[in-house]
C-alpha cells in the first residue's frame, strides 16, 4: 500500500449494477480502500482482482467504513439492501435514482437511524464516469457538512453540483433536466419523422438540428429571467403572438409529409390558451404558468 493510498477516504459501495461498478472502478483506480457488497455476489467478484474488499453481507460493508455510498436500482431495494445493518454514525450517500419525496422520506430515515445523510442524483451514464472530460457529474443535496467532508472522495467518479439543504432537490434536478431531455428528444423524433419519406438523408440532418438545438438552448435564460422578473415580455425576441400565427404551417407541414402531430399539438395547445390569455406579447414563458397547477 502507497503512502497516497493510506491518505485516501476509505469508502463502501453497495450496489455494483452497470453505475456502481462503474463508480467501484473510479475509487480503485484513484486509490480509495474500497468495500462493496452486491446481492448477487458475482458480480462483485470481478473487482476483488481490482482490489476491492468484497463484504459478505450489506451489514458488514456498511460497518466496514464510516463513509457508506448506495446505489441501487430504486428505493425499494435501498430499504431492502440497508434493512439489519447499523446505520448509526455513518455518512450515508444515496446515488440511486428516485422522487424527490423518496429522497426527503429516505434522509428523515436515515437520520433516525444515527446516519449523516446525502442525496445525489447522477447526470452521466456509466461510459462517462471517471472520464473527466465527458461532462458528467452528480447533483447532490442534504447534509452542506457531509457534502464538503468528502467532497473530494465524490469528485473521482464525476462532477460534483450541489444544489441545497432540502434532501429532495437533488432528484428535483435529476428529473428537471431530464424531462427537459425528453421534450428536446421528442422534438428531434418529430423533426426526423418530417423527412422520413422524402429522399434527405437522416445523417445529414443530424448535425444540423444538433447545431440548430444547442443554438437555441440558451434561451432558457432569458426563460429565467423572465420568470425571476416577472415580466415575460421583457427581452422578447420572437413574440407569442407572432408564434402562434406559424403554427398552422408546422401542422399543415406534418399533415403533408404524413406525420402524426401527437408530440408538437400539445405544445401548441398551450400556447393558444396563452395567446388567449392576453400573452401576445410575452415569449413562451406564460406556458409555464399554464402548466402549474
Ligand atoms: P442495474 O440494473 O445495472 O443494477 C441495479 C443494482 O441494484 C444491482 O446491484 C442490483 O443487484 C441491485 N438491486 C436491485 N434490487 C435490489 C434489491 N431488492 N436489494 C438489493 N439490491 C438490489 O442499475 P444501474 O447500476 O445502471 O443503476 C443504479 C442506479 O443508478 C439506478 O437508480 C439508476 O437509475 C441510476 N442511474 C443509472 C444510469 C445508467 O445509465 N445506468 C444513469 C444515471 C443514474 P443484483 O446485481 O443482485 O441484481
Amino acid at each position: 500500500m502507497t503512502q497516497n493510498t493510506v491518505e485516501k477516504t476509505s469508502v463502501t459501495l453497495l450496489g455494483l449494477g452497470a453505475m456502481g461498478t462503474a463508480l467501484a472502478r473510479t475509487w480503485l483506480a484513484a486509490g480509495h480502500p474500497l468495500t462493496v457488497w452486491n446481492r448477487t455476489p458475482g458480480r462483485a467478484m470481478p473487482l476483488a482482482a481490482e482490489g476491492a474488499n468484497i463484504a459478505g453481507s450489506a451489514a458488514e460493508a456498511v460497518a466496514a467504513n464510516t463513509l457508506v455510498v448506495v446505489c441501487l436500482l430504486d428505493d425499494a431495494s435501498v430499504e431492502d439492501a440497508l434493512a439489519g445493518t447499523d446505520l448509526a454514525d455513518r455518512d450515508l450517500v444515496n446515488l440511486t435514482t428516485g422522487t424527490p419525496a423518496q429522497a426527503r422520506a429516505r434522509a428523515t430515515w436515515a437520520r433516525e437511524r444515527g446516519a449523516r445523510y446525502l442525496d445525489g442524483g447522477i447526470m452521466a451514464v456509466p461510459p462517462m464516469i471517471g472520464v473527466q472530460e465527458a461532462g458528467g457529474y452528480v447533483f447532490y443535496s442534504g447534509s452542506r457538512e457531509l457534502f464538503e467532508r468528502h467532497r473530494e472522495t465524490l469528485a473521482v467518479p464525476a462532477g460534483t453540483v450541489y444544489v441545497g439543504q432540502d434532501a429532495g432537490f437533488a432528484a428535483l434536478h435529476d428529473v428537471a433536466l431530464l424531462s427537459a431531455m425528453y421534450g428536446m428528444f421528442a422534438g428531434a423524433a418529430h423533426a426526423f419523422a418530417l423527412i422520413r419519406k422524402e429522399d434527405i438523408d437522416p445523417t445529414s440532418l443530424a448535425p444540423l438540428l444538433a447545431d440548430w438545438l444547442v443554438a437555441m438552448a440558451p434561451a432558457v435564460h432569458r426563460t429565467a429571467a423572465q420568470l425571476r422578473s416577472g415580466d415575460y415580455t421583457r427581452g422578447v425576441v420572437s413574440s407569442l403572438a407572432m408564434q402562434v400565427a406559424g403554427t398552422p404551417a408546422f401542422l399543415s407541414t406534418a399533415e403533408q409529409q404524413g406525420v402524426s402531430t401527437e408530440l408538437l399539438s400539445p405544445y401548441f395547445e398551450l400556447m393558444r390558451r396563452r395567446l388567449d390569455g392576453g400573452g401576445g406579447e410575452e415569449d413562451l414563458t406564460g406556458v409555464i404558468d399554464l402548466l402549474v397547477r
